[in-house]
């Protein structure tokens, strides 16, 4: 669409182009015009005005078609330039007819003078169709001439000029008013002419657009006739290959099928396929109103063997076991690994308890039996849980987990070991869950507080120190035995933070009761031991209450000795370094290697109160063994003590034979902290008065 100044000055420019283009005959109508005026007045006393006239007018004339033309030609100024020069001029020629006019006045023929105003009535006329397309020139060519004329008509001295020069306004008007509606027709022509250029214009261009969209739909469409032909192509290749594809995958779906239900390692049923058959086994038991047996087997020892002798020998081993079992079974059994050193073996139609019995003890026997692999002599077992369809379960899940609280039970009491399921197994394994969340709790509700059992030297009676033991009053069960929640929070891995609970405790009695000059003995738990940052919370400890280091004593197990050897005697150094003391605990109840004593930085070892008991009687040889006892730790220049010493008779058979220390009921129970500081003060009063 043509905008509104675009379009004026379109409009404008059209119209000068038209105006110059018929102008030129117009010029020359004008000097036509004036020589033949200048040929009428030959005789009168307007000859020289007249020749002045056709002087000028030519010169004018001449001037302005020689702008016309340049404009049409090639304008070399702007359109306004030529307009404003073309409009002076047309101004100048209409001023020289309208002098020229003027000077009529005083001509003395008047038959001449009418047929000057006459021309000049037609040249009025005339430019009408010339002038009106730009209504400024014409208006500069006729007001000049008009005035002119109508002064001469006024100063006439003749009656009823008046008239004629009314008469002549009037015809002036109409030529102006001719002009003004040609002008306008013409615009509205002009106007026209242009918005229908533009509309074409517009069409063509929809129609260049239409013919290029049509064109390069027929390119598209011949890329798709070729894209499709190669498609075509691609496709039946994609189908030969995907053929094949399938095929690959049906083979590999069988092998994951297998997979899936299978142990890679034995190629025996894994639990996916047991759960299976235990299924249909319940359903065929339920329906001919039969027993069914799950045999839960786990592998002694086999953890120490994969660990030494490396997962070669250990899968080697898994795969004879599973050749072994196999033959201990009828054909219409099932037997599973259900990964790890654990099987499963289903026995269907089950004529009594016996049988399953019987399968189990012939495959321990079996396993019990060397292996040979890669020239290793290895020496295995196994425990084996059952459980029985429907009396202990009904579903593969119960049955399953009852076989393996049986097999748990067989495998604690000594292992290579058959043990049917009961129910108070659950009933134990409910009340092992219920402590183990209790205790999880119960540092935040307060339930552990510490109790101290006082050591006293025997030579002369004096108090050496006292052993921290812990204590739980759960608000449900009451007093639990630490034998019973030591284990528990081993396993539940509290053990770290309540260990550090219990040191805690001791540092802060310690710091609180500054008189007492005796040392406080700290258990440590085996997993405590090795755990490094153990040291640096007892540092801590140490720095915030200011405690003399010498006051602390850990105890430790002979069981740790063997577990790692190099990281516990890394630990120790790091505990006796800080300042405090180390005692062994429960010496004598497992077997501790005198390499082991004498490598160890151990400044105590605690005698196990089943040396002390029956110790005094006659006729026993618990006193040569705790004579040899005392006699290496003299020599290594330990101390001993003597733990659980009950009664007078077991301190001095120990005194005589050169124990150093006594710890027992027969000084003091394990008492809380209140009661060991009044029961110290009665000491040193009683041993003040003594
Ligand atoms: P333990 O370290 O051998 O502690 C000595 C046990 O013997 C204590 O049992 C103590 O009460 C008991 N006992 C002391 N004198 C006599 C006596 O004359 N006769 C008899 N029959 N027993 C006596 P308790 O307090 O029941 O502790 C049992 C075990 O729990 C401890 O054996 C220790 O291994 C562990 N334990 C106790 N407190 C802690 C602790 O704070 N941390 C760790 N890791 N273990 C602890
Ligand atoms: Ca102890
Ligand atoms: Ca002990």
């Amino acid at each position: 669409m043509i905008q509104k100044n675009t379009l004026k000055s379109t409009l404008l420019e059209t119209q000068i182009d038209r105006l110059f283009r018929s102008s030129i005959s117009g010029t020359l109508t004008n000097i036509f015009a004036a020589w033949l005026i200048f040929l009428l007045v030959q005789n009168t006393s307007q000859h020289d005005n007249a020749w002045l006239l056709g002087v000028s007018i030519t010169l004018i004339t001449f001037f302005r078609t020689l702008i016309t033309s340049d404009f049409i030609r090639s304008p070399r100024f702007t359109t306004n330039t030529y307009l404003s020069a073309y409009f002076i001029l047309t101004l100048m020629s209409g001023v020289c007819w309208g002098l020229f006019e003027y000077t009529q006045v005083t001509h003395d023929n008047d038959v001449v003078r009418n047929l000057i105003f006459l021309i000049n009535f037609g040249m009025i006329a005339g430019s009408i169709p010339i002038l009106s397309m730009w209504m400024p020139a014409y208006l500069a060519y006729v007001i000049p001439q008009a005035t002119g004329i109508f002064l001469v008509f006024i100063n006439l001295d003749f009656e009823g000029r008046y008239y004629i020069a009314f008469a002549f306004l009037i015809f002036i008007g109409l030529m102006v008013s001719t002009s003004v509606n040609l002008n306008r027709s013409r615009r509205n022509e002009i106007e026209l002419t242009l918005k229908n250029n533009e509309l074409i214009e517009n069409l063509n261009e929809e129609i260049g657009e239409k013919v290029d969209a049509q064109r390069s739909l027929e390119k598209s469409k011949t890329m798709l006739e070729i894209t499709v032909e190669e498609r075509t192509r691609d496709l039946t290749d994609t189908n030969l290959y995907l053929e094949s594809v399938i095929e690959k995958k049906e083979i590999a779906e069988e092998s994951l099928q297998y997979l899936a239900y299978h142990d890679e390692l034995t190629g025996l049923p894994n639990k996916n396929l047991l759960i299976d058959r235990i299924n249909q086994s319940i359903k065929i038991s339920s329906r001919d109103d039969q027993q069914m047996a799950i045999l839960f087997l786990d592998l002694d020892r086999f953890k120490t063997i994969n660990d030494s002798l490396g997962h070669r020998i250990g899968d080697e081993l898994l795969k004879e076991v599973s050749e072994r079992i196999k033959n201990q079974i009828r054909k219409h059994d099932t037997i599973s690994r259900n990964g790890g050193d654990e099987f499963v073996i289903v026995l269907e139609k089950l004529k009594n308890h016996n049988e399953a019995v019987n399968v189990a003890k012939k495959v321990i026997k079996q396993l019990i039996e060397p292996f040979t692999i890669n020239s290793h002599n290895i020496h295995i077992g196994a425990s084996i849980g059952i459980s029985i369809y429907p009396g202990d379960g009904d579903t593969p899940m119960i049955l399953l987990r009852n076989a393996d609280t049986a097999m748990y039970k067989a495998k604690k009491e000594g292992g290579n070991l058959v043990q049917f399921y009961d129910a108070s197994m659950s009933n134990q394994l409910r009340d092992r869950l219920e402590l183990e969340n209790a205790l999880h709790t119960a540092i935040d509700k307060n339930e552990f507080y510490m109790v101290y059992q006082p050591q006293v030297y025997t030579h002369n009676n004096k108090l050496r120190g006292v052993e921290s033991l812990m204590r739980w009053n759960n608000a449900k069960s009451g007093e639990i035995s630490p034998d019973r929640f030591i284990p528990l929070l081993e396993e539940t891995g509290l053990i770290y933070s309540v260990g550090n609970w219990v040191v805690t405790q001791v540092v802060d009695f310690i710091a609180a009761h500054p008189e007492n000059d005796f040392r406080f003995s700290i258990n440590l738990s085996v997993l405590q031991c090795g755990h490094f940052e153990f040291i640096n919370f007892l540092k801590e400890e140490i720095n915030r209450t200011g405690i003399t280091p010498s006051l602390l004593e850990f105890e430790i197990t002979e069981s740790l000795l063997v577990k790692d050897f190099g990281n516990t005697k890394l630990f120790l150094e790091q505990i006796h370094k800080l300042g405090c003391t180390i005692a062994l605990d429960d010496f004598g109840t497992g077997y501790t290697s005198m390499t082991y004593l004498v490598r160890l930085p151990i400044d105590v070892i605690k005698i196990d109160k089943t040396f002390v008991q029956g110790i005094h009687e006659e006729d026993n040889n618990l006193e040569a063994i705790v004579r040899s006892i005392i006699n290496m730790s003299d020599s290594l220049g330990m101390e001993n003590v003597f733990e659980g010493v009950e009664t007078k008779q077991e301190l001095s058979a120990i005194r005589s034979m050169g124990g150093d220390i006594i710890q027992g009921y027969l000084y003091s129970k394990p008492m809380t902290g209140t009661d060991l500081t009044s029961w110290v003060k009665d000491r040193n009063s009683y041993d003040d008065q003594a």
